[in-house]
């Protein structure tokens, strides 16, 4: 498979062939300093999702606790054994920009 990026304004261009090894493109190999993806322009959709499940002795280790102090370490030692955190994350958008004359396309997924 491939992907053609062209620009519009100069003309600059990028084959990005998959590997028949892996079938992966690698994109900083063949893109560098023609065109760039910036990480922070970059859009990831984050869903995360905590559901306690607090095993008996983790809640008796609290309960006995003398002080904050040791409440805290308790809870920093044990407390994501005791959660369940599920995250999804989806790629929103991302823009690839013209190393050459600064034009740029923002993809949408
Ligand atoms: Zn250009």
């Amino acid at each position: 498979m491939k992907v053609i990026i062209v620009c519009d304004s100069c003309g600059n261009i990028v084959n990005l062939s998959s590997s028949p090894v892996n079938e992966k493109a690698y994109f900083q190999r063949v893109a560098q300093n023609i065109f760039s993806i910036n990480e922070n322009d970059i859009e990831i959709d984050v869903d995360m999702d905590i559901t306690p499940s607090l095993e008996n002795s983790f809640v008796e280790k609290l309960s006995e606790a003398d002080d904050e102090k040791e409440i805290y370490k308790i809870l920093d030692n044990e407390i994501m054994d005791n959660v369940s955190v599920d995250v999804e994350t989806k790629l929103k958008s991302l823009k690839i920009e013209c190393e050459n004359c600064g034009e740029s396309m923002t993809v949408e997924f």
